[in-house]
């Protein structure tokens, strides 16, 4: 009677684990012949004593082999899985690979990090003034008082009471010089604007601005400076030459030419036959702008430069239309790479 129901049991058991599809199912299954077995189990009460421990090594062989059962069928689904999941998850190595399209940095920003790079190696801190100025910053600060005519070289977009759309980045020297001490190294680039509109200028163009404040600094300082960077910007034999000029925050200020990297100075398109070419306004810091900001012009000196970051640009990438820089057109852009 015993040994039936035992043998009932197990097959019971056996077919429940064969149908079980997934890990899920012969869980259920499980769980199911263990409370058949419990319920057989509790049979043993109603046996006499002599017959219980005969009956008790039945019941543990049968929940034995039932395990054994439920683990090798486990392990059975579980390589089953493994290998749907393996032949779902196949590559085929042959087949043409996806391109995806890598974006490039524009060129402006491309100059601009080059710059960086060139003048950090000469020990210049980065400071980014605000585009929005007072006027003060703009042009009283720089030596720059309401009549004088060079503010209609510079006109400017005017928001309304005191503040104005920055013409130059040199309004951040006045910033840098009014927080810190000298020696002062700081290189400041940046978006200005102006009212100029045509094939080399545009209402909103970049520019960089160094600015270089100790005792004992002079043009030489100066010339030295960019002829180290001329070298590393363009070719290693550029030349430097200085023009005078006129800018009412530097005394003297200077025009920087570089020989021309297209011929080496012979003449060309590019330079007009010349062999230099103009690349940025420079010029000793004028006394009262260091006066201004609090900075005794007689224990101290310094030089500042600025420079147009599309004008190096078109230069050094051969571009002649400035607006090509703001057209967003991918066919231009994505022909600069570092
Ligand atoms: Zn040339």
């Amino acid at each position: 009677m015993q040994n039936e129901q035992t043998e009932e049991l197990r097959r019971y058991a056996e077919e429940a684990a064969a149908k079980a599809a997934s890990g899920k199912e012969l869980y259920a299954a499980k769980t199911d012949v263990q409370a058949k077995l419990k319920a057989f189990m509790s049979g043993m009460r109603d046996l006499p004593k002599e017959e219980r421990p005969a009956f008790g090594k039945t019941v543990n062989e049968l929940k034995e082999k039932i395990e054994a059962l439920f683990a090798a069928r486990e392990e059975e689904l579980r390589q089953k899985e493994l290998e749907a999941r393996y032949a779902a998850e196949q590559v085929d190595v042959t087949m043409p690979g996806r391109k995806r399209v890598q974006g490039s940095l524009h060129p402006v920003t491309l100059v601009k990090n080059q710059l960086i790079d060139i003048f950090a190696g000469m020990g210049f801190e980065i400071f980014e003034g605000p585009e929005t100025e007072t006027e003060y910053y703009n042009f009283t600060a720089l030596n720059t008082p309401a009549d004088h005519p060079s503010r209609d070289m510079q006109d400017t977009f005017y928001l309304g009471g005191d503040l104005l759309l920055r013409t130059q980045t040199s309004a951040g020297q006045i910033r840098v010089m009014q927080n810190k001490k000298p020696p002062i190294k700081v290189l400041s680039p940046g978006r200005v604007f102006r009212p100029d509109d045509d094939a080399t200028h545009s209402p909103m163009f970049h520019q960089m601005e160094g600015l270089v404040v100790d005792k004992g600094i002079t043009l030489c300082d100066l010339k030295g400076m960019l002829a180290e960077f001329a070298a590393k910007m363009f070719t290693s034999d550029t030349k430097v030459r200085l023009r005078p000029s006129y800018f009412p925050f530097t005394e003297p200020s200077v025009e920087v030419d570089l020989s021309c990297f297209v011929c080496g100075g012979k003449g060309c398109r590019l330079c007009k036959g010349t062999g230099w070419i103009e690349v940025l306004g420079s010029g000793m810091v004028n006394r009262r702008v260091l006066e201004n900001c609090g900075v005794d012009p007689d224990e101290y000196t310094g030089f500042a430069f600025g420079m147009g970051l599309e004008r190096i640009a078109m230069l050094k990438y051969g571009v002649n239309n400035i607006k090509n820089f703001y057209d967003n057109d991918v066919r231009f852009l994505t022909q600069f790479k570092d």
